[in-house]
Parts: C-alpha cells; sequence; structure tokens
C-alpha cells in the first residue's frame, strides 16, 4: 500500500544517458516506491561540471542512466511504512545510497563508505520528472526556499564541508583559487568565518561577478597577479588556500599562495595526472604547510552539512539563487548541455540549471 497526494502519472519524462555523448529526452516508467521511501516529484536539478564529464567524456557506471545529482522537489506519495506528515513536504537529497554495513557506514563516515550507490551516477537521478528516494537521505525545507536554489544544497554542502576542514579562525586571511560554482560558494561560507578572502581565477567575468558580490578577486592570468595576490597578505602568504579546480597549474598557486604553517584544502577533481614544481614542494617541507583532502560532505546524526546548509538558504544575508546563472525547462536540455560543454572563460556562467516541474 502507498499514500498519495495526487495521482501521478504511470510515465515520466526524463533526460536518459544511453552512451558517452548520447543524452536524450524519453518518456520512462515512473519508478515504483519501494519501503521506507518517497516518491519525489522533482523540479529543479543543477549540472554540474561532474555531469558534463559523465555525459561528454566518462560515461556513467553502465547505460542507459538519468544523470543528476543536485536536485530538490515536492513530496507526492510515501510508501506505507513512512510517515504521511511527509506527504507535500519540499526536500532536496543527500544523493549517496551508503551500504550500511562497511567500517566507514558503521560509524556514519558515510562519504567514505566502500560500496555506495550514488543518484545521477550509479543510479538513476534527478535529471527526470519522478525519482524514489529513502526517507533517509531526505533533506526537508520549508516553502519560503524556491526548489532551484535548494537544488544547490548539495554543492553548498560539498563546499561548507571544505570550509570546516580549513577550520578557518577569525581574522585569517583566505584566499580560493577557482572560480566555478563551488569556489563562490566556499567564499560566501568563509566569509562568515573571516572578512579577508580572495577569490582567484582566469574568468575576467566570474572575477567582475565576485566584485560584484563583495570579494575581493584576482586574475591569475595578469602577469604580476603573484605580487598582487601576496600584497593583500603583507607578502606572508595566506593562512588557508581552497583549490577548487583540480589542476597541476592551480593546485602549484594554491601551495605557492599559502604561507608559513599554512593549510591547503584541496577539492577540485583532477581530469589527469599531476606534477608539482621542486621549489613550490620544497615550500611544503620548509614551510610546514599542510595539505588536507575534501571529499564530498557530512550527512550524520553528530555532522550534518545539509542541515546547516539549508539553515543558511534561509537565514543568510548571502542570496545562493545569485550562483544559478541560466534556467533552462527540461524540453530545452540539448542547449543548457551545449552551453556547458563549450564553456570557455569567455562565456559568463556559473550554475545551470534545469527546471523541472510546474512549480520549479
Ligand atoms: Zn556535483
Ligand atoms: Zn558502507
Amino acid at each position: 500500500m502507498k499514500k498519495i497526494i495526487d495521482e501521478y502519472p504511470k510515465e515520466m519524462r526524463a533526460l536518459v544517458l544511453r552512451d558517452v555523448g548520447d543524452l536524450r529526452l524519453l518518456t520512462v516508467p515512473v519508478p515504483e516506491l519501494a519501503k521506507g521511501s518517497v516518491l519525489l516529484q522533482i523540479q529543479a536539478c543543477g549540472i554540474c561540471s561532474s555531469d558534463k564529464e559523465r555525459v561528454f567524456v566518462t560515461g556513467t557506471y553502465h547505460f542507459p542512466t538519468i544523470p543528476g545529482h543536485e536536485f530538490a522537489g515536492r513530496i507526492v506519495a510515501v510508501a506505507d511504512d513512512v510517515d504521511e506528515a511527509l506527504l507535500g513536504r519540499r526536500a532536496s537529497v543527500f544523493p549517496m545510497l551508503p551500504c550500511r554495513e562497511c567500517d566507514a557506514c558503521k560509524t556514519e563516515q558515510y562519504a567514505q563508505c566502500s560500496n555506495y550507490n550514488y543518484f545521477g551516477s550509479r543510479c538513476d537521478g534527478g535529471f527526470a520528472e519522478y525519482l524514489v528516494v529513502p526517507v533517509w537521505n531526505l533533506v526537508p525545507f520549508d516553502d519560503a526556499l524556491p526548489y532551484a536554489t535548494a537544488a544547490l544544497c548539495e554543492p553548498s554542502a560539498v563546499s561548507l564541508h571544505a570550509v570546516n576542514i580549513g577550520n578557518i579562525k577569525k581574522g585569517e586571511k583566505v584566499a580560493v583559487v577557482g572560480t566555478g560554482t563551488i569556489g563562490f560558494l566556499v567564499a560566501a561560507f568563509a566569509k562568515n568565518l573571516t572578512d579577508q578572502i580572495v577569490i582567484c581565477g582566469r574568468s575576467e567575468n566570474k572575477l567582475a561577478y565576485a566584485k560584484k558580490l563583495g570579494f575581493e578577486a584576482v586574475n591569475l592570468t595578469d602577469e604580476h597577479c603573484r605580487e598582487q595576490i601576496l600584497s593583500i597578505t603583507g607578502g606572508d602568504g595566506f593562512d588557508v588556500v581552497f583549490e577548487a579546480v583540480g589542476s597541476s597549474a592551480t593546485i602549484e598557486r594554491s601551495v605557492d599562495l599559502a604561507g608559513t604553517f599554512g593549510r591547503i584544502v584541496l577539492l577540485g577533481n583532477p581530469k589527469g595526472d599531476l606534477a608539482m614544481d621542486k621549489n613550490i614542494y620544497w615550500s611544503v617541507l620548509r614551510k610546514q604547510k599542510t595539505l588536507m583532502g575534501s571529499w564530498n560532505s557530512s550527512f550524520n546524526s553528530s555532522a550534518n552539512d545539509w542541515a546547516v546548509v539549508v539553515d543558511w538558504m534561509k537565514n543568510s544575508d548571502f542570496d545562493f539563487g545569485q550562483l544559478i546563472t541560466h534556467r533552462f525547462s527540461l524540453d530545452e536540455y540539448e542547449k543548457a548541455f551545449e552551453l556547458i560543454r563549450r564553456e570557455k572563460n569567455k562565456e559568463f556562467l556559473l550554475k545551470v540549471m534545469i527546471e523541472i516541474g510546474d512549480e520549479g
């Protein structure tokens, strides 16, 4: 038995990845409710830079798969063992489905699970009209928050997690290398802890946008940028540097910008092998810099980045919706993915959002 608020159709529209580069809008069956789960009518799903890789370069774990892991929607049906009070509620979704049996899961370190499933890469995800989601994965939010903003919960939780790892103390000097959505989100969370933040990137229009949002911004293609950046810190380098790109050049730059005893938080996903200049490496040893990795987000009973993010979206001065630069309907998916695919520094875009439901 299941409980529903509105009748929902048996079929739905979804973006189905059938092979690398072969993404199509198809009609597929609405998934069946399972024990402990709800049916989410998806209203918005963001395109992640990892989706660009999945769709055009690497593919998903198997075909066909519906991609999309940054989404939010409305609960339209619940399984008979699930609290009816969830009907009609809005929710974002922690996209990882941990095994709950490995050592990491036993200590609630779900992002470290050795045998997990994942919405939008290992199993079907959010570029669809409906998705069955276990209650455990739901991150409810109230009606005042727009769905598209709530669909930013995933990159926001990833960014907040990195900021927590950086352990910024009041007044510390912070640099963010990278001007993607994650770079902006890291800067937004860090701003709550210190006013001394510099965003570094290569795209003039993204840096101009960073300035518009109130951040100091420096262009890394500028030949005097190193001096310019270090002059901001009085020449001793930054206390914390967040690397949100994942290339050799930006990792070297991040390590170089960190001062003595500086911490470098790495959260950019590399696309290939990496190398480091010998002198930069020496600076890690001589200046006792610390390289710290940040992966995914915390979602457990003692640390829940997602709950903090929802609270921030509701209460902070920073308007997360400003990071959505493009919105498309499901029908316009080709335009949306084409925009992402040919993204060059010239074209200004941060988060591209697919708005799916009628309430999106
Ligand atoms: Zn993502
Ligand atoms: Zn596990």
